[in-house]
């Protein structure tokens, strides 16, 4: 392709994506596609000539989009929100535009840069102290990786360096709540921890973890002749958003000389508002933390912010120097590649740095507490309408429900549950997750799609009430 063709194709295009935004709400929100429906209308071998990209915006539009959940739709209420907003879209252009791997300071310089200094805007936006320095990882699974094998390398005097955990020594154990998000305990099995040492702390009613518990469980571990390692605090859990008492969590970790990691995988978005912050007192103790921009912030997919109070022992950790990654600067500058796994990393500080331009910190601060309101209205309609039942605490922007109007036993609520819900989603009307908390079937309602207004909150409510008396079990 050459650059006046990119031109024209690429404004046509922008164009699509534009039509596709302001069409969105107009579509069903989660894709009615079969299995093989899209892969069906797939030619079998790939084009042998070229050509025939000119008309790929209407192959988009007649075989990917059906395809698609759309996650920008004002009443997608799904999982936690993925905002890609139009600023973070153009980022991304000019990342693939400019095509610099980010890997050595030496190979884009302004990569490198740019990204120190995102970091730190966030790192001030969120209240963190200047003790956090910040890297950016693709995901906060691969954040929570990165921090598991960091604390096994401090705790075994970095034995990677010779036998690994081959050489031997007690079990290391991992610590984590019952509501911690499935990438922790992939993370420990990944780093080689082994699922017998990964413990799963039980929960309060708030579904934050118990530290009572958590003690017991490492004192236990410590009588058998292994050695407590890490936990893990989310500063709100996937399921409900809980948040585990950080400040009491750091006092056991510092007593037990143990890694404290923090997942604030959604939650971190909110410490852009001080109001939200006491959820995170005690994150100063913290060995490393992560939370993800690409989900409420939006920033688009992929980016998770990963900060470390002790950035040489992850270098350390982390680097590889053959020779021909060797520049005459590796002094003076930071390397980002020894920041974590991947030795190849694409420009993705410029999607904060688009996003932050173009909404400011206070016009991000504003979409949030629009969103955080949004969520307090539904809480408050759920406690005061007869049937329902408010599972969790709101500290942020999902709402947890259980329908269970009076005469319904636990076995029909569950199928009640689970029936309206799926009945919501394949109508295409709204989006949202089914799942089972602590044995029960409940229905979270994840607020803080870009797109969403009261509005869509309030028809989304009226629906919900429309489906429950409608045929039950
Ligand atoms: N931690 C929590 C609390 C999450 O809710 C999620 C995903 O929703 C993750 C971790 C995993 O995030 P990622 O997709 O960035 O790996």
């Amino acid at each position: 392709m050459n650059t006046s063709d990119f031109r024209r194709l690429g404004h046509a295009l922008v164009d699509w994506i534009a039509d596709y935004r302001e069409g969105i709400a107009e579509l069903p929100v989660m894709s009615a596609a079969r299995p093989r429906s899209i892969k069906d209308q797939l030619p079998r071998a790939p084009p042998s000539a070229g050509g025939t990209l000119e008309s790929i915006a209407v192959d988009l539009s007649r075989v990917v989009l059906p395809g698609i959940t759309h996650w920008h739709h004002p009443r997608f209420f799904a999982y936690f929100p993925s905002n890609s907003t139009l600023a973070a879209v153009l980022a991304d252009l000019v990342c693939s535009g400019i095509g610099a791997q980010a890997m050595s300071w030496q190979t884009s310089p302004a990569a490198t840069e740019v990204e120190e200094v995102m970091m730190d805007w966030l790192r001030q936006m969120t209240g963190l102290p200047e003790t956090f320095t910040g890297v950016i990882q693709d995901t906060a699974s691969t954040a929570t990786l990165v921090a598991f094998v960091c604390a096994r390398e401090r705790a075994t005097g970095y034995a990677q360096e010779s036998e690994g955990l081959q050489g031997g020594g007690p079990p290391l154990v991992v610590y984590t709540s019952d509501q911690a998000h499935s990438s922790v305990e992939k993370a420990a099995r990944l780093a080689g921890l082994g699922r017998a040492n990964i413990r799963l702390i039980a929960t309060d009613d708030a579904h934050a973890m118990r530290v009572d518990r958590l003690e017991q469980a490492i004192e236990e571990d410590r009588r058998a002749g292994r050695r407590p390692l890490a936990v893990v605090a989310a500063v709100g859990t996937t399921a409900t958003t809980a948040v585990d008492p950080l400040s009491a969590i750091a006092d056991v970790a510092r007593k037990y000389e143990m890694w404290l990691h923090v997942d604030a995988a959604l939650a971190g978005s909110a410490m852009i508002l001080p109001e939200c912050r006491a959820a995170w007192a005690g994150v100063e103790h913290a060995d490393s933390l992560v939370w993800n921009p690409h989900k409420w912030l939006g920033s688009t997919f992929d980016l998770s912010a990963y900060y470390v109070r002790d950035p040489d022992h992850l270098i350390r950790v982390m680097s590889t120097s053959p020779s021909y990654l060797k520049t005459s600067v590796d002094g003076e500058v930071r390397n980002f590649r020894d920041w974590g796994i991947p030795l190849g990393r694409r420009f993705r500080a410029l999607k904060l740095w688009f996003l932050l331009r173009d909404e400011g910190v206070s016009g991000l601060q504003a979409r949030l507490r629009r969103d955080l309101a949004n969520a307090a209205w539904l809480k408050d309609q759920i406690d005061r309408t007869p049937g329902w039942e408010r599972v969790a605490p709101v500290p942020f922007q999902t709402v947890c429900v259980r329908h269970a109007p009076e005469g319904m036993t636990s076995a029909e609520a569950d199928a009640h549950n689970l029936a309206w819900a799926l009945r919501i989603n394949r109508s295409g009307e709204a989006y949202l997750t089914p799942t089972v908390l602590k044995g029960r079937q409940i229905v979270r309602i994840s607020i803080g799609a870009e797109a969403t207004e009261r509005s869509h909150v309030e028809a989304l409510w009226a629906r919900m009430k429309r489906e429950v008396s409608l045929a039950r079990p």
